[in-house]
């Protein structure tokens, strides 16, 4: 009989599949009617194979996955870094706040990673998220600051990087995995080809069960999954309110615009920042205003 082992999906196409196990990378093949069953394979999921013993092999089973995105196509992600600049292009922190939320709601760490530290006003977004749990790490790819931080951050898991495009997550990339340049080059030629064709996701290996997913631009990720959100449920996607609901008021407290707020006081106290309470209340507000007329 011949022996099943455990793999990763690193990509597939066309009912063909990378499947990569301690470093080697085999060629498998998957049962139609397996596929039927649990719908599309995604780079990241874990699935068991038979080794044909000549570099292929045929998937038998999918393992459980933990999450998934659609946009990018990627399963079992670890991490979300988020890649923001202080300028040029200057942070839209509405948009970073919502793809926090949306990973939170996944239960995928979070981390803001702030490029270009070199161009000046970095401490101030840094000061932003250094008051939520996610980790903020300033780098600066010309001078190699917080190269090996981000590095760090990223051993042992499957990381998505997106950022708006011009904030420099090629860059950062290369300065962190030089070896990956032809990669990165062929990831962005691919995103140029244009939204009709249907994306596929690669995984790549950076060694000690380390890997990178894709690195879409921000609105390139499924915010709009943001919509099955309840409201009543959004303050738990803010993980740095949680301490201050005690000195809430009201049991049933929205956290927008009730007096005697906890998280209203620790804002107003420097405790909370502003900005993310900014973020929370206009989510909040187009949140009930779907689950009202839907
Ligand atoms: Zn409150």
């Amino acid at each position: 009989m011949i022996e099943e082992k455990e793999g990763l999906i690193l990509s597939g196409k066309s009912g063909i599949y990378k499947v990569e196990r301690n470093g080697e990378v085999y060629i498998c093949r998957s049962g139609t009617k397996m596929r039927k069953t649990d719908g599309r394979i995604l780079a990241g999921d874990k699935v068991l194979f038979r080794d044909n013993g000549d570099g292929n092999g045929f998937i038998t089973a999918f393992c459980e996955r933990k999450n998934r995105l659609i946009r990018p196509p990627v399963a079992n992600i670890d991490l979300l870094a988020m890649v923001v600049a202080p300028k040029d292009p200057a942070p839209y922190l509405y948009n970073i706040d919502l793809l926090t939320v949306i990973a939170e709601k996944h239960g995928i760490e979070c981390a803001i990673i702030i490029s270009k530290s070199d161009l000046g006003d970095s401490a101030d977004i840094a000061e932003i998220y250094r008051k939520t749990p996610f980790s903020v790490i300033e780098t600066c790819s010309k001078s190699g600051k917080g190269i090996d931080a981000v590095k760090e951050l990223m051993s042992n898991k499957i990381s998505v990087l997106c950022g708006a495009s011009g904030v420099g997550k090629s860059t950062l990339i290369n300065a962190m995995f030089p070896f990956l340049e032809l990669e990165t080059g062929e990831l962005s030629e691919r995103i140029a080809r244009g939204k009709n064709t249907t994306r596929t996701t690669e995984l790549f290996p950076l060694g000690n069960g380390t890997y990178l997913a894709d690195t879409p631009g921000f609105s390139a990720v499924d915010t709009e999954l943001y919509c099955a959100i309840d409201h009543k449920e959004l303050h738990t996607l803010f993980p740095e309110f949680e301490v201050f609901k005690d000195e809430c008021r009201y049991n049933d407290c929205t956290h927008t615009k009730e007096t005697e707020c906890g998280i209203a006081l620790a804002v107003a106290r420097g405790d909370i920042s502003e900005s993310r309470h900014e973020s929370y209340k206009k989510l909040y507000s187009e949140l009930k205003n779907i689950d009202r007329y839907s």
